[in-house]
C-alpha cells in the first residue's frame, strides 16, 4: 500500500514536471529597478503559440507569444509608480501554451531615488482652483483614467522611440515641487523645450484615443501604442489629429504651445504604461530597448 502510495506520488510529480517543463518557458527581468522607471520584462519559450499573462503588483498584462528566431516570446513593458515603496515585488507569468500551462515566478527589487526640487511663488489662482474649475478638472481626470485603462489593443511600438521634439529638458521626471511654500503632486512627466509652433511627433506608432483641451494640460493629446503603453503631448498651441487617427512613429501630432496652466510654452511629454505614469527618457534616448 505504501509502495503503491509513493509510485502515485512519483507519478503526480512526473505529470506536473512535465506541464511546467512543457517548453522551458523562461521569465527574465531586471533584479533592481528605480521608482518612476519603465522596465522590460521577456517571456521565453521554446514551443508555441501561445499567450503569456504577468502580474506585477496591481498591474496583470495578458500578451501573445510571438515568434522569433526559432524560439516564442512575448516582450512586456512595465513601469514603477514614482512613490512606490522601496523593497521587493513579486513578478509572476504563467504561459499558456502547446504543452499546457507553466508558472514561473521571480522578485523585482523597486530602489529609491532622489528627486530635485523645486519651489515657486505664484499667483494665488495657479493654486486655488475655484469650484468651477475643480468640477471641470475631476471630470476631465475621470475621462484621462478611462484612456489609461484601456489596455485592449495589439502591441504596436517596436524597433526603437522618437524624441517627440529636439529641445533639451527643462523639467525632470520626479521633480518635487512647491507653490508658494505648499508641495503639489511630483511631476510625472517630462518638459522638454520647444519655440511655439515646433511640431510635434509622435514616439511610436499608436492611435489616438484623446485629443481635448483640459484646464491644467491645455490642448492636448494621447496616443495609445498597444499593450498597456500610452504617451501623452500637453500644452500644444495645435492639434493637428483626431481621435481615431492611425499614426505611425514621426507623425507630426500638433505644436509646442502653452496652453493650460503653464507659463510659458513647452511640450510636457508624459508616459503611462498598464496605468503608471513613468519616465519616458529610457525609451527616447535608447537606454531602454524593450525589443
Ligand atoms: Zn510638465
Amino acid at each position: 500500500m505504501k509502495r503503491l502510495r509513493i509510485f502515485v506520488l512519483a507519478a503526480l510529480t512526473l505529470a506536473v514536471w512535465a506541464a511546467s517543463a512543457w517548453a522551458g518557458a523562461a521569465l527574465e527581468c531586471p533584479d533592481e529597478v528605480g521608482q518612476g522607471l519603465p522596465f522590460v520584462v521577456r517571456v521565453v519559450a521554446d514551443a508555441g503559440p501561445g499567450t503569456a499573462e504577468v502580474e506585477f503588483g496591481p498591474v496583470r498584462a495578458r500578451v501573445p507569444l510571438e515568434q522569433r528566431n526559432g524560439h516564442w516570446e512575448a516582450p512586456v513593458l512595465l513601469g514603477v509608480d514614482l512613490e512606490a515603496a522601496p523593497g521587493p515585488v513579486r513578478l509572476a507569468a504563467r504561459v499558456d501554451g502547446p504543452g499546457g500551462p507553466s508558472a514561473l515566478e521571480r522578485e523585482v527589487r523597486v530602489a529609491a531615488r532622489s528627486f530635485p526640487e523645486q519651489r515657486l511663488a505664484v499667483a494665488r489662482e495657479m493654486v486655488h482652483l475655484t469650484p468651477e474649475a475643480l468640477a471641470r478638472h475631476e471630470a476631465e481626470r475621470a475621462e484621462v483614467r478611462r484612456v489609461l485603462a484601456d489596455f485592449s489593443r495589439p502591441r504596436a511600438w517596436g524597433g526603437g522611440f522618437v524624441r517627440p521634439v529636439p529641445g533639451g529638458v527643462s523639467s525632470t521626471f520626479g521633480l518635487r515641487r512647491f507653490f508658494n511654500g505648499e508641495p503639489r503632486a511630483p511631476h510625472r512627466g517630462l518638459d522638454l523645450r520647444g519655440p511655439q509652433g515646433q511640431p510635434v511627433r509622435t514616439m511610436a506608432p499608436g492611435t489616438v484615443v484623446l485629443a481635448a483641451e483640459h484646464y491644467f494640460a491645455g490642448k492636448s493629446v494621447y496616443v495609445d501604442h498597444g499593450q498597456g503603453l500610452v504617451s501623452m503631448y500637453f500644452h500644444l498651441s495645435e492639434i493637428l489629429v483626431r481621435p481615431g487617427d492611425v499614426l505611425a512613429a514621426g507623425d507630426v501630432l500638433g505644436k509646442v504651445g502653452s496652453t493650460g496652466r503653464v507659463t510659458g510654452p513647452h511640450l510636457h511629454f508624459g508616459l503611462s504604461v498598464y496605468g503608471e505614469l513613468v519616465d519616458p527618457t529610457p525609451l527616447v534616448t535608447g537606454t531602454l530597448r524593450p525589443e
